[in-house]
């Protein structure tokens, strides 16, 4: 059954109800594929730590150790595809209510 909560990342990513398939981890940090890729590349990097978005006032600890996951894994994309998109959205363009940052490469696959 699909997911139809707002926050994916919390429920079933870090409670470990749905696997995912990591590409880097670190303290208070995760980056993995996407489980439903929106480009031919897409992987995604969250905090281990409830922070809704990037506006929320609690991201700001944060995100210099955010960040430099988001560069580990961009410049991984880039190596290997020779282009890279960083994205993370927010309002009614993010669909789950968990910081997340978008790392993608390639075709839309929709
Ligand atoms: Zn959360």
């Amino acid at each position: 059954m699909a997911y139809a909560g707002d926050d994916f990342y919390c429920d079933e990513v870090l409670s470990g109800r749905t696997a995912v398939d990591i590409v880097l981890e670190r303290d208070g940090i995760v980056a993995f594929h996407h489980t439903r890729p929106f480009w031919t590349v897409h992987l995604v990097v969250i905090p281990k730590q409830h922070v809704t978005s990037l506006v929320d006032p609690q991201a700001t600890a944060l995100l210099a150790d955010l960040m430099d996951a988001v560069r580990e894994v961009a410049g991984r994309v880039l190596t290997e595809h020779g282009a890279c998109r960083v994205v993370t959205n927010l309002g009614h363009y993010q669909d789950s209510k968990h910081l997340h940052f978008h790392v993608s490469a390639g075709e839309p696959l929709r």
